[in-house]
């Protein structure tokens, strides 16, 4: 199948065992998170070769997260274990009404420990597509060199390139994060952000405003995703529109993560514009039945069953 490479870093996610302010939770359960690995994961899911570039902390949750995405079948050969380093952390706390909030504890992550000479041309064998996120950049001004680097080479091989913005305040300011990017957009093909995300980027989510911006930047696909509303694609000149999954949603976290890895799928499988929302919109809605960041992520099977409303045998 295709092959599709996914640079970021990851963290141990501490999920509550009860609703409610953290410092009255006694307990959580570990789990594994990150963005770019939530997608990494979401394409080995979906059988895509999954390629995931980063470093952890040479310490004990450091190991718990590579061997969570080796046994999901993602190349890990890019990953290495950092001594010295933390791997990150994040704790969750989740109120009654089911929002979240997340509290960071990532200041020396080991993904610092990588430079731009670490990105080569070899590391893109067999890769068909690169996804980047805007939480890489987020969290040191060199990742941006480290991106600008990827994406230039992905670029002169002609290897198309997705990007989720994916803003992380509690990392860097807005207009931070709008000037890094202006900075990438000329090289993206295939932007995938949130309603609000764009909003927050180009001050004004209208569709002439999202036209021009694909315009501007060459963006042959700009993707639109809006929760429980679906989600729209600006490509060929044209929009596409697609309604949400009507699902009972427990856990949002990371649709928007497998949403992107359904797009990228789909896009890779030359899916028409229609079906890739289909197909992503049903990839988002699962997730969103599960809890945690990425349990939810299906397999090709769940969601062509889930889009065609097949009945599941479970015994
Ligand atoms: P995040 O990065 O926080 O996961 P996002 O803004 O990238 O979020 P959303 O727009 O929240 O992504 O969700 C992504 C996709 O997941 C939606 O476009 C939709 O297909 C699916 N989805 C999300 N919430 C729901 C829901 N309540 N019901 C059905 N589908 C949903």
């Amino acid at each position: 199948d295709f092959g599709v490479l996914t640079l970021g870093d990851a963290l141990i996610t501490f999920n509550p065992s009860v609703t409610g302010p953290m410092r009255y939770v006694p307990t959580f359960s570990r789990k594994v998170g990150g963005a770019e690995l939530n997608f990494a994961i979401g394409c080995a899911r979906l059988g895509l070769n999954s390629k995931w570039v980063s470093r952890l902390g040479g310490d004990e949750f450091g190991r718990v997260i590579y061997n969570f995405a080796r046994g999901e079948g993602i190349d890990v050969s890019e990953v290495k274990l950092v001594e010295g380093y933390p791997t990150s952390l994040n704790f969750k706390e989740i109120r009654e009404d089911g929002s979240g909030k997340t509290f960071y504890y990532r200041y020396q992550s080991p993904i610092l420990t990588m430079e731009p000479s670490d990105i080569t041309e070899q590391m893109l064998d067999g890769i068909d597509l690169v996804h980047l996120t805007g939480v890489f950049m987020a969290i040191d001004k060199k990742n941006i060199e480290i991106t600008k680097k990827l994406l230039i080479l992905a670029n002169q091989k002609n290897i198309p390139v997705s990007f989720d913005p994916n803003i992380r305040l509690k990392l860097w300011t807005i207009e931070e994060a709008t000037a890094a990017y202006m900075n990438i957009f000329p090289y993206v093909d295939i932007l995938l952000t949130g309603l609000d995300e764009i909003e927050m980027i180009l001050g004004d989510s209208t569709e002439q405003a999202l036209v021009e911006c694909a315009k501007r930047f060459k963006i042959s696909e700009l993707v639109i995703k809006d929760g429980g509303n679906g989600a729209r694609v600006y490509t060929n000149n044209n929009w596409y529109k697609q309604e949400a999954f009507q699902v009972t949603p427990i856990d949002t976290v990371g649709a928007g993560d497998g949403f992107d890895a359904g797009y990228i799928y789909s896009y890779l499988h030359e899916y028409e514009p229609n079906e890739r929302l289909e197909f992503a919109n049903g990839v988002g809605a699962l997730v969103t039945t599960v809890s945690g960041d990425n349990e939810g992520l299906p397999e090709l099977s769940e969601v062509l069953a889930f889009i065609r409303n097949d009945k599941v045998i479970e015994r």
